[in-house]
């Protein structure tokens, strides 16, 4: 099956909605803009689906980040291994130590933004056939 753009993968590392696989969840393109990195849209700005399902939905995205990182952590070790070999002879260890933290520290923001769809991806699922609406009101705010 070849990459199409409406595939689980491509709309979650794409950080898309995980119900439309259309909506772009965060306010900003950019993960590496600090300030920014976890401003999400409420609700999809596609199909409507609610971001944060309950308050302190987010807390749970941490195993994820966690998960993410050890993923990352094994990947890297494993091309490093293939090409530049790692030895309890020499200081490889250490090296490939230091340049998996760089790799893992730059690639944070992207993987606390892939964790959040991840994450919601759990719990919505995907649903093409829905027909867009605009965001509903929240009918909980007093007044
Ligand atoms: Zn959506």
């Amino acid at each position: 099956m070849s990459a199409h753009h409406s595939s689980y993968l491509y709309a979650i590392l794409h950080l898309k909605c995980p119900r439309c696989r259309k909506g772009f969840l965060f306010r900003t393109s950019n993960p590496y803009n600090l300030k920014h990195t976890l401003d999400m849209h409420e609700h999809c700005p596609v199909c409507g689906q609610k971001t944060e399902l309950e308050t302190g939905f987010w807390y749970g995205t941490g195993y994820v980040s966690y998960a993410l990182s050890v993923a990352l952590s094994a990947f890297n070790l494993a091309w490093y291994w293939i090409f530049f070999g790692i030895s309890w002879k020499d200081n490889s260890i250490l090296y490939w130590l230091l340049t998996n933290a760089a790799i893992v520290l730059v690639a944070m923001p992207y993987l606390m933004r892939l964790s959040r769809v991840l994450y919601l991806s759990f719990f919505v699922h995907y649903d093409p056939h829905e027909t867009p609406h605009l965001p509903l009101r929240d009918h909980n705010l007093p007044g």
